[in-house]
């Protein structure tokens, strides 16, 4: 089958969305994109490799899913509104059944969203990779960054964390569809704008992921191990283990950031529907303590790194 078949049978064909912004999309040279007046443009790319960031054994449909989901993740940890996506796929073969599923994953986490598929490219290669580049919007500004964390500002996340990189050891268990179908925190993200001030989405394990804001902000903090958001169902593990998981896991697409108790006390009157956990709190001195029921926790842990 050859290439523009394939970009027309398979991603071309997005259910309807609203396309406010978008004067051309697939099919030209580049695609077209007007902004909404005074706003920037909040643009990232992430890429997924078979075997790497993702089990051989995952359907295509959760890669599809997944491919979208950790850039729509990258767009809501700056507090920015998804708008749509750019598609590099390079496949080893033609398989129409993977195709179908794959694209219908990619269309089914984009379309809560209302993010369009606006282009791509296709290619054959021996390994299967997926590059997704999102956009996004931000009022002139309020982009968060990694950067704006202040002594005393509370350490919130949502959601749980080490979901995922239980079930990636335990394959079949439920929570699976925690590390296949990652949700991305776009609504919070949005809920976040003048309330946060520093995010970062928490891709390769908390302890890494919080050292980029700590770094970014210049400052230091305390985390108290008894707060983190753990999955009942690790709870037949010894503590260590579960704080492995849920401190340097990885793979959680969950938002982690800062905010000072005076927002944090304004922001808990707003309508939020995902759970926020306060786990620590920034301090001056440059460190990352682990306090576990006010004892500090020395513990051998790091996120996930590439060419380590
Ligand atoms: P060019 O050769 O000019 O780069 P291509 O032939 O690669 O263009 O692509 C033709 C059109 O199809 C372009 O609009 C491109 O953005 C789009 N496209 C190619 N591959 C994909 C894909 N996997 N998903 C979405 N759009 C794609
Ligand atoms: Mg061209």
């Amino acid at each position: 089958m050859a290439e523009f078949s394939i970009i027309d049978r398979y991603f071309k064909t997005q259910r309807p969305l609203s396309t406010a912004g978008t004067e051309l999309g697939i099919g030209d040279d580049s695609a077209v994109v007007t902004p909404p007046h005074g706003h920037q443009l909040v643009i990232c790319t992430d890429t997924l490799v078979a075997g790497r960031h993702f089990p051989l054994s995952t359907s295509a449909h959760a890669i599809g899913w997944k491919s979208v989901a950790v850039n729509l993740s990258d767009l809501a940890a700056m507090g920015a509104t998804p708008h749509s996506i750019l598609l590099a796929l390079s496949l080893p073969e033609v398989d129409e059944t993977w195709l179908s599923d794959f694209s219908q994953g990619l269309f089914d986490c984009c379309a809560p969203h209302q993010v369009q598929l606006i282009g791509g490219d296709t290619t054959q290669s021996p390994h299967l990779t997926i590059s997704v580049t999102a956009l996004g919007w931000i009022p002139q500004g309020q982009a968060i960054t990694r950067q704006g964390a202040k002594v005393d500002d509370y350490i919130v996340v949502s959601g749980q964390i080490g979901d995922a990189a239980f079930a990636l050891h335990h394959l079949g268990h439920s929570l699976q569809q925690r590390l296949d179908y990652p949700t991305p925190r776009c609504e919070l993200g949005l809920q976040l704008r003048n309330f946060a001030s520093s995010m970062i989405d928490l891709s390769d394990g908390l302890i890494q992921d919080l050292g980029h804001i700590l770094q970014g902000s210049q400052v230091g903090a305390i985390l108290n191990l008894e707060d983190l958001p753990i999955d009942s169902s690790l709870s037949h593990l010894p503590l260590p283990q579960q704080w492995q998981y849920a401190l340097a896991g990885g793979d959680d697409y969950e938002l982690c950031f800062t905010i000072s108790p005076q927002k944090y006390a304004e922001l808990s009157l707003k309508e939020i529907d995902v759970p926020l956990k306060i786990i620590g709190q920034i301090q001056a001195s440059p460190r990352l303590e682990l306090q576990y029921q006010g004892e500090i926790q020395h513990l051998d842990l790091h996120g996930y790194q590439h060419f380590a």
